[in-house]
């Protein structure tokens, strides 16, 4: 069957190779895989410059982001062929820390967790593939092919319950939220803030394409006039950040209201330097009880929280997030950046 696949740390060695058909084990499912969605890591990986292959092996298959049919399911399960499932990406590090023997492998503390595409396990970007039933997310059957934006809607579901938890540390009433970053987890943690009725802003750089009409459709408010225009009307409760931008990461923090929370998903190269006013941003997080914290991946319970999310928002909103799809044949292209767009699937039936 054809899978993509990397060798990771040799940019360029993104491929659609013939790879050997997957063994389901006894507490397996047997997957068609339907699409993947890929991100930034998933071109991060392609460029060389992050990913593992699983051990004593050169080639790791890429695709966290998964959407799926089980074929064959084990009895007694839950499962049963036909259902639209989507994998958990991480499992928990073998020794196990405290955060991974209790479930929260989302928060693991020694480094050691795999994930499924991106660190030493193989993704979800092949033909068919197998999940243990333990880490399959079974969906809404009307969800179709945008349940591939689960694995997204998971990463802000977690991002907005640790927003809520660190909030509840006092007296919490939130009213607006800026999100920075107009591409897929931006525009999902919208979405999100929408739903818990929030005044939500976003701001991207692009001025025209499908954000910003994408954005408006949500009920909320678009920006792309720089920080400083779209916190003029007032400072924000949240700023969910999701570009990584290094200035824009800073100012956010020092931006938000009294009591602001600055929610970081944006993985950043490393070795950015900005020049900042370091003593100005303390003075305003100190006096401000102001929290900054960041928030990676997801556990089981913001899949399901995301799943919920996904089902109660519109369908056809959801389907104009995804503005480019490809074949798995040409699946390379399909790491190429697409800036006028959002979220890019590879169709892995085609
Ligand atoms: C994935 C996360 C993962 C992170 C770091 C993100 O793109 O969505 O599940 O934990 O990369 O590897």
């Amino acid at each position: 069957m054809r899978a993509l696949t990397v060798v990771p740390g040799s940019p360029g060695s993104a491929a659609v190779r013939d790879v050997p058909e997957p063994a389901p084990g006894p507490g397996d499912l047997l997957v068609d895989g339907l699409a993947v969605g890929v991100c930034g890591t998933d071109r991060e990986i392609a460029a060389g410059e992050y990913g593992w292959a699983p051990a004593g092996e050169e080639h790791l298959v890429l695709g966290h982001e998964s959407l799926g049919r089980v074929r064959e399911a084990p009895e007694g399960s839950g499962f049963a062929p036909g259902d639209l499932v989507v994998g958990v990406v991480r499992r928990p590090d073998p020794v196990p820390c405290g955060a991974c023997a209790h479930g929260a492998f989302d928060m693991c503390r020694n480094g050691r967790y795999t994930e499924r595409g991106i660190k030493e396990l193989p993704g979800y970007a092949s033909e068919r593939w197998c999940v243990e039933t333990g880490y399959a997310v079974r969906l809404d059957p009307g969800l179709g092919e945008v349940g591939v934006l689960l694995e997204p809607t998971s990463v802000v579901a977690k991002a907005w319950q640790q927003v809520e938890l660190i909030g509840g540390r006092s007296w919490f009433e939130p009213r607006t939220v800026l999100v920075t970053g107009a591409g897929p987890i931006g525009l999902l943690a919208a979405l999100l803030g929408v739903q818990r009725g929030l005044e939500v802003h976003v701001l991207d750089r692009v001025a025209d394409g499908v954000k910003p009409g994408l954005v408006r459709d949500l009920g909320a408010t678009y920006h792309s006039d720089g920080f400083d225009a779209a916190i003029a009307a007032g400072r924000p409760d949240v700023v969910i950040e999701a570009t990584g931008a290094a200035a824009l990461v800073l100012a956010a923090m020092g931006g938000t209201g009294a009591y602001g929370l600055t929610c970081l998903t944006g993985v950043s190269p490393e070795g950015r330097r900005v020049e900042w006013d370091a003593g100005g941003l303390n003075r305003t997080l100190v006096l401000e009880n102001d929290a900054v914290f960041g928030s990676v991946n997801a556990n089981a319970d913001h899949y399901r929280a995301a799943a919920d999310a996904l089902a109660r928002a519109d369908r056809d909103w959801l389907t104009r997030l995804l503005t480019r799809r490809v074949p798995v044949a040409a699946a390379t292209d399909a790491l190429r950046p697409d800036p006028d767009g959002v979220k890019t699937v590879i169709t892995l039936q085609d």
